[in-house]
């Protein structure tokens, strides 16, 4: 069994190189593989499944033809929140819950994306309850697309800009917040990305010590976790530049 993880490759026409490194990967080291995880903001930004730029299809055409000896999975992040069932669709994908308890072949594991855990960031809460809600959804959805695009644009910039005021500790994680969902899973493991912060932390819990692996995200170099039945490797890449 090999069970893959990505996260956070935040896909655009900006970056043809990690569009070309994603391709590559699902070509190679994703093509013998069972299921594979996408854990959200795979997208850099989506805006609706009625609008794909035209630098993505590769992308989209390359997961259809992964999808059809290996399960894709995909949850949704804080960029790609809006990716729904029209999308995972198109890709032979199932579209999974924000956070969802998975069997892997060693053990256990939580999966999300992990932006749910960063309580320290009220603003950020608040802000994501807003657009998660049923009502935002469906108004910013029913305009147009060249003005949904104005609104992605402005909200990506207002949030770079409130990042960069912002102390690391704030972005990250909330331990707590971790040992909670833990506990109330009864999980030893748990996996996320969103925080760009690749790691394997130890977890004190409840009854155990768990495990926290974090997803990196694709820039210079690429991440993904990989899972069999000896249990999970956190692997780094380098990105071919031409
Ligand atoms: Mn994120």
């Amino acid at each position: 069994m090999k069970v893959l993880f990505v996260a956070d490759l935040h896909l655009s026409a900006q970056r043809p190189d990690l569009i070309r490194a994603f391709i590559d990967f699902l070509e190679n080291t994703a093509s013998d593989c069972d299921t594979l995880y996408l854990l959200g903001d795979i997208f850099e930004a989506w805006i609706g499944d009625d609008y794909v730029e035209a630098e993505l299809q590769p992308v989209i055409d390359a997961l259809l033809v992964t999808s059809k000896n290996c399960q894709l999975y995909f949850q949704q992040g804080n960029r790609d929140f809006l990716a729904s069932t029209g999308f995972t669709a198109s890709i032979g994908a199932q579209l999974l819950e924000d956070e969802v308890l998975i069997q892997l072949p060693s053990q256990q594991a939580l999966i999300m994306h992990g932006d749910q855990l960063c309580t320290d960031d009220l603003d950020y809460q608040t802000f994501r309850s807003m657009v998660r809600s049923e009502p935002w959804q469906q108004q910013f959805l029913s305009r147009p697309i060249a003005e949904r695009l104005q609104i992605a644009e402005h909200l990506r910039t207002q949030s770079k800009q409130q990042g960069q005021m912002k102390a690391s500790e704030i972005t990250d994680v909330n331990l707590t917040a971790v040992q909670q969902v833990m506990n109330l899973a009864q999980v030893g493991l748990l996996i996320h990305g969103h925080t760009h912060r690749p790691a394997t932390h130890k977890v004190m819990l409840q009854h155990s010590v768990g495990c926290r692996i974090v997803l990196g995200d694709w820039d210079s170099t690429l991440w993904y976790l990989q899972c069999d039945e000896q249990g999970c490797n956190l692997i780094e890449q380098k990105i071919n530049a031409d």
